[in-house]
């Protein structure tokens, strides 16, 4: 039996000061609150440093993986659009060469370098948060946003070598790890802090053989949450009646200067329509943060804020249905973070999948 850890999206951070390396600890909502400054007072030497991913240190001195020897009692979990993932082998996506090539102009070499790190990379996993925040800052920053996601539970071998020390992911790339590099150290694992997704927590990078078997579902889960109330409804429709009327008024209206200015520089960048008024996106604003105080109670303002910003708000042109379809994505997307239990037990009725030997 795998043992699950505690699930929440409400956690906070532990931050080390980069004048006197105390470890700091620092609340979800002074992260979120300051994170416009970047800067915070350390509780050892009293100076104020910067905090942030790159001084991110270990935010659960509890947690079971940091004991080498529990690790293989664990679960982990890893989200991709892949559904036959851990693939025996993959090979560099054509797309992405064409996108080195001809978009990012890379030289032969670097490429050719990109291509032996991807096609020979160390798996990874992490806690389930992890896994949820990855595959939110994959719908932001690599344009996956309508991509369909896989959540992928993972049994390791119970006779792994575990590599005693776990690394600080900003001070050794462990992102870059090879399963050549793993081979020439004759570990299976490597643990390391993540200071990318649930910032903070210990991930692993392993050779494919550490895995046993895996679960997995597509996402989002079906029928985790009820049907949309009918005041959620109502709310949605009425701010869409106001993105309507301003609409309309400036429909019929001359230009302002500063409209003008943003047309003009709209136009530059090959957008052929006028742009929205500006109280436009301060209703859709208003809707998109309503919509989030209905769906993700509980989860922190850091995470909510770059889950917002993965899922993308409603469109001003949207109507009355694409707004719904657009709310239901939200609620789905969002039951993976306030209803894991769920999600779990979505998981668990899943039949094991053995990994075969590639
Ligand atoms: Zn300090």
């Amino acid at each position: 039996m795998l043992r699950e850890r505690e699930i929440n999206f409400t956690y906070d951070y532990r931050m080390r000061c980069e004048h006197c390396m105390v470890s700091n600890l620092m609340t979800a909502e002074n992260y979120h609150s300051l994170s416009g400054s970047g800067m915070t007072a350390c509780s050892g030497c009293r100076e104020d440093f910067n905090f942030g991913p790159k001084v991110i240190d270990l935010r659960d001195l509890e947690d079971e993986a940091l004991d080498a020897t529990k690790v293989p009692e664990l679960a982990w979990y890893h989200t991709t659009t892949d559904p036959e993932w851990p693939r025996a082998s993959w090979t560099l996506p054509d797309k992405e060469l064409r996108h080195l090539r001809e978009t990012a102009c890379w030289p032969e070499e670097q490429i050719e370098r990109h291509r032996r790190f991807y096609e020979n990379q160390a798996l990874h996993v992490g806690t389930y948060e992890a896994a949820i925040e990855s595959m939110l800052r994959r719908m932001e920053e690599q344009d996956d946003r309508e991509s369909v996601f896989y959540l992928h539970r993972v049994r390791l071998r119970q006779d792994i070598r575990v590599a005693p020390d776990w690394r600080d992911e900003n001070h050794e790339q462990a992102a870059k790890i090879t399963w050549m590099d793993l081979a020439a150290q004759n570990w299976d694992v490597i643990r390391y802090l993540n200071a990318h997704e649930a910032m903070g927590s210990i991930s692993l990078a392993l050779v494919r053989d550490a895995t046993a078997s895996t679960q997995q579902i597509r996402l989002p889960v079906p029928r985790l949450v009820d049907p949309h109330s009918e005041a959620t409804l109502a709310r949605m429709r009425s701010y869409r009646k106001g993105v309507g009327e301003i609409r309309e008024a400036a429909a019929g209206r001359a230009l302002s200067p500063l409209e003008k200015l943003r047309q003009r520089a709209a136009a530059r960048q090959g957008e052929l329509r006028t742009p929205e008024p500006i109280e436009v996106h301060g209703v859709l604003s208003k809707m998109g943060h309503y919509v989030a105080d209905q769906y993700l109670a509980g989860v922190s303002p850091v995470v909510r804020h770059d889950f917002l910003h993965a899922i993308g708000g409603p469109n001003a042109e949207n109507n009355d249905e694409a707004d719904l379809a657009w709310l239901t994505k939200v609620a789905n997307l969002a039951a993976l973070l306030t209803h894991a239990d769920k999600v779990l037990n979505a998981l668990d009725n899943q039949p094991w999948q053995d990994i075969r030997p590639a």
